[in-house]
C-alpha cells in the first residue's frame, strides 16, 4: 500500500472484531445472594468468593462469550449483574 492511499473498503471495525471487547459486564456484588447460577452460565466471566459471593472475572467480554453472560444476566435471581454497551 502506498502512503497516504485511503483504506481498503473491506477494513473491519477492530473492536467488533470476534473476541474483542464488545460489552461491559457490571457485577454489583453488594446485591449477590451466593447462587452461583452466573458461574454455571459463564465460568470465563465469573467465579465465586469463599463465600459464594460473584467474582467478575473479565469485565469486558466479546461476542464469543456474550451469550453466556446474557444467560447470566437472565438467571441471576437477585439481578446483580447486567450488560452495557461502550
Ligand atoms: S447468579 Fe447472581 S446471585 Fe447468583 S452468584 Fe451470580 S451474581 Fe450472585
Amino acid at each position: 500500500m502506498t502512503v497516504g492511499s485511503p483504506a481498503p473498503a473491506h477494513t473491519t471495525n477492530p473492536m467488533h472484531e470476534e473476541g474483542n471487547p464488545a460489552m461491559k459486564v457490571e457485577l454489583e456484588a453488594d446485591k449477590c445472594v451466593a447462587s452461583g447460577q452466573c458461574v454455571l452460565a459463564a465460568m470465563d466471566v465469573f467465579d465465586q468468593d469463599d463465600d459464594g459471593i460473584a467474582i467478575l472475572l473479565e469485565e469486558q467480554v466479546g461476542e464469543d462469550r456474550l451469550d453466556d453472560v446474557r444467560e447470566a444476566v437472565a438467571v441471576c435471581p437477585a439481578a446483580a449483574i447486567r450488560l452495557v454497551d461502550q
